[in-house]
Parts: structure tokens; C-alpha cells; sequence
């Protein structure tokens, strides 16, 4: 996600009259991208959509998948769980609305309602999903590199490895350390260091392009990259172009005995996942070759 670009936070309206989509889809149509859906189905199907909405105004009373059922999903559900829910219905016993809150809902409205007060419940839980997406992207993000933590990357790969054994696919795993850093934080400073280590990061991320391939900073100035269905004739070319781009940006390092600019070391390893396999085993032969790629002399490739 790039925080950068605003986003308008847009609103799925789960209603099977259109009239009521008509008139809740006026009040909100000029602060928020609405979206609806005149039946359960249909509202499941958009929440689990590539573009999931941010939150869902949803009906109860509606005959195929009723709203009490729609919630359920959603929020039993990793994909939906975090898209804040508001009932909005004729259905005022106590009753009804406690079983909406039980369901995971976050507000409940009666109909007839007073427009403004639905726009004012509406903005408090949009503010709140905002600021909880965010606190998440942070949570997952290298605060220094930009690029994702180690958190972020070890939940990733557990993922890639599931689906690779999944499909009985390999698995590549990249280690990346810079050379002789310490002795270019003492030659040129810690603060040199920091946009070293991101001049770094975006250069090895420019190698990767596929979708599920992820680069994150492992620790200090190791770093580490996950290449799912990737075996070792397409990891070593890619660990190489990698090796490139950091030469390439010319950092001077007068003081690395490995060559006159910063370089890093990659150690390259392949695994077929399988369901009883680790990724620890993989990320254990990255750092093998890693070490091995070291002690040959560092600024090189070393296959596991
Ligand atoms: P090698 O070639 O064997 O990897 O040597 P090295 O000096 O790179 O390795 P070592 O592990 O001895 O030192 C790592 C250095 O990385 C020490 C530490 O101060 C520096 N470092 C780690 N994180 C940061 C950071 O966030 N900013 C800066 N400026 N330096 C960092
Ligand atoms: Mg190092
Ligand atoms: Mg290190």
C-alpha cells in the first residue's frame, strides 16, 4: 500500500430495496465510493473481492442470505474480518440488536433514521478503520527502509510455503548482508549508515517484480528475500542481478577491503516445500551459503 496516494473510503450498501440503497447512497455518495448489493450473495462476493470495501451498511431482513448470516462471513473470515459492520434496519427489539453486536457488528441503526446522526456513526468507524489500517501497515513496515519487517516476511513465508506445497512447487530464499558495514559506519558515520542501508533496500527490491515475492529487512544490515516457485536456475540469476544493483549505485566504501564501493553478500538456497518440511530448514541453508559466500572473499553469489 502507498500512503502517499489518498484514498477515499468507500461504503458497501446491503439493502434488497434499491429505494433504501437510493436514499443512503445520497447522504454518503459525496464523502465516500459507494458500492451495493441488493442480496446477501452478492454482498459477499464484493467484501471478497481484490477491492473490498471499507465498510458494509448491511440490511437484515433480506431473503436469501439475511444480514445476521452476512456478518457471521464476514467476520468469520481473515480476508473480512477487519471491515467494520453497522446494521441498518427496521428491526429495533433489544434483542435483535444485541445478536447484531454478538455477530461482530460495530454500530447498529434503526430505521426510520436521522440522517445526520447515520452520517456521524458512520464517520466515527471510517476514522477508526483508517487509522487501524494504518497502525497495521506500520506494524508490518521497516521504519527506517520502508521496505516490510521480518514480522511481515515470516508470516509471508509461511504463506508462499503452504501454497508451494500445496502445488508441489519449489522455493527459493535469498540472504543478503552488507560487507564490512561497521568499518563504513566508523569511516563515514552512522547517519551515512542509515541512507546507505536504504539506497540498499530500494536497489534490491528493484530486482523483484513478481507479485508474491517479497524483500524485507532481516535485521540490522542483513536482508533477507522469499522467490516462491523459483528454483535455483532462476534464484542464482536473480541473487546476482541483485549483487549488481548494489555495486551499482556506487556507494564509495574506502575501507572495504571487498572492493572500492559498498557490496553485499548473498548466500542462495532451493527447497521443495512439502507439508511436513520448514521454511526454517531453507532459511538455515540461505544462511549457510550466506556465510560460505563470506568467507570466499564477500561481493559474491554462493548457492546452497
Ligand atoms: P561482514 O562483511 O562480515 O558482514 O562485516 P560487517 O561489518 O558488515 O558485519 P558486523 O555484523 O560486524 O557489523 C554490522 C554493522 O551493521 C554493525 C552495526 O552498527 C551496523 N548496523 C546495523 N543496523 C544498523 C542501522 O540501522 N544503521 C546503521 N547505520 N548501522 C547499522
Ligand atoms: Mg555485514
Ligand atoms: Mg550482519
Amino acid at each position: 500500500m502507498n500512503r502517499s496516494v489518498k484514498h477515499i473510503p468507500s461504503i458497501l450498501i446491503v439493502d434488497d430495496q434499491p429505494m433504501n440503497i437510493q436514499l443512503l447512497s445520497r447522504l454518503l455518495s459525496e464523502d465516500y465510493e459507494i458500492l451495493a448489493a441488493t442480496c446477501g450473495s452478492k454482498a459477499l462476493e464484493i467484501a471478497q473481492s481484490q477491492t473490498p470495501p471499507d465498510l458494509v451498511l448491511l440490511d437484515i431482513n433480506m431473503p436469501d442470505v439475511d444480514g445476521y448470516e452476512v456478518c457471521k462471513k464476514l467476520k468469520s473470515e481473515d480476508r473480512t474480518r477487519d471491515i467494520p459492520v453497522i446494521f441498518i434496519t427496521a428491526r429495533h427489539d433489544a434483542q435483535d440488536e444485541e445478536r447484531g453486536f454478538l455477530l461482530g457488528g460495530s454500530d447498529y441503526i434503526v430505521k426510520p433514521f436521522q440522517p445526520m446522526v447515520v452520517s456521524a456513526r458512520i464517520r466515527n468507524q471510517i476514522n477508526l478503520k483508517v487509522r487501524t489500517d494504518l497502525l497495521r501497515e506500520i506494524a508490518r513496515t521497516d521504519g527506517l527502509t520502508g521496505i516490510p519487517n521480518r514480522r511481515s516476511y515470516d508470516e509471508h513465508l509461511d504463506t508462499v510455503w503452504k501454497r508451494c506445497a500445496r502445488d508441489m512447487q519449489e522455493v527459493s530464499m535469498l540472504m543478503i548482508d552488507i560487507d564490512h558495514f561497521k568499518a563504513f559506519n566508523d569511516r563515514y558515520g552512522h547517519g551515512a549508515g542509515d541512507v546507505c542501508l536504504r539506497r540498499v533496500a530500494q536497489a534490491l527490491s528493484s530486482v523483484l517484480h513478481r507479485s508474491l515475492e517479497m524483500l524485507c529487512r532481516y535485521g540490522g544490515e542483513e536482508f533477507a528475500a522469499v522467490l516462491p516457485s523459483v528454483g535455483r536456475d532462476k534464484a542464482l540469476p536473480l541473487a546476482e542481478a541483485m549483487l549488481k544493483a548494489v555495486y551499482d549505485l556506487g556507494i564509495p566504501h574506502d575501507s572495504s577491503p571487498a572492493a572500492p564501493v559498498v557490496t553485499v553478500s548473498i548466500g542462495c538456497a532451493s527447497l521443495l516445500a512439502t507439508p511436513e518440511g520448514s521454511p526454517l530448514d531453507l532459511a538455515r541453508r540461505a544462511d549457510e551459503a550466506l556465510y560460505a559466500a563470506k568467507k570466499e572473499g564477500r561481493n559474491r553469489v554462493a548457492p546452497a
